[in-house]
């Protein structure tokens, strides 16, 4: 199967977390077929002041199942160092899987499509950088959901040099 997973780290080395990230899914049978620019982003909705975050959208192809991508993103966050002391508390690194192409998981553990996609300047941008012609399960193009979510959030972006 094909789809886009969202990573974001907003803790110590960023891109190095986003690299390792990427670098611990290819090892794991997650090909990584396009990687979009890196995003400099605001947090949102978190309690305290926070570094901003780093996030990008991958495209990637997979043997995998949903369920066991999911335990996989989850076993390189543990790996990476990332705790949760509290709700939204700064990450090494947060793997999202956004969207899959042809399949939709409803489960106590996993909503893909991810239920907040939408919403998410963070996913939306990267996203329609490297897949500019998808629609969105919404019905919506996402070019269309781009121009509604604005930029306040997005403060720059650069090319990562993933070798
Ligand atoms: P997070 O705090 O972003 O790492 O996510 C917390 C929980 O969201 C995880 O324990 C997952 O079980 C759940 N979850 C539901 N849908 C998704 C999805 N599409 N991608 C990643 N996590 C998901």
């Amino acid at each position: 199967m094909r789809g886009y997973l969202s990573l974001g780290s907003n803790l110590g080395d960023r891109e190095a977390y986003l690299d390792q990230a990427m670098n611990a899914l290819g090892a794991c049978g997650v090909h990584i077929i396009k990687t979009s620019s890196v995003y400099e982003t605001k947090p949102c909705d978190v309690p305290d002041r926070q570094e901003n975050y780093y996030n990008l959208v991958v495209y990637v192809e997979t043997e995998l199942y949903p369920a066991d991508l999911l335990a996989l993103c989850q076993v390189i966050e543990k790996d990476l160092g990332r705790q949760r002391p509290y709700v939204h508390s700064p990450r090494t690194i947060d793997i999202d899987i956004v969207y899959l192409e042809g399949i939709t998981v409803s489960t106590d553990t996993l909503s893909v499509p991810h239920p907040a996609l939408e919403e998410r300047s963070f996913v939306v941008y990267p996203l329609c950088e490297i897949a500019p012609d998808i629609v969105l399960p919404s019905g919506r193009p996402i070019i269309e959901v781009k121009n509604t979510l604005g930029d306040d959030d997005i403060v720059r972006m650069w090319k990562i040099d993933h070798g």
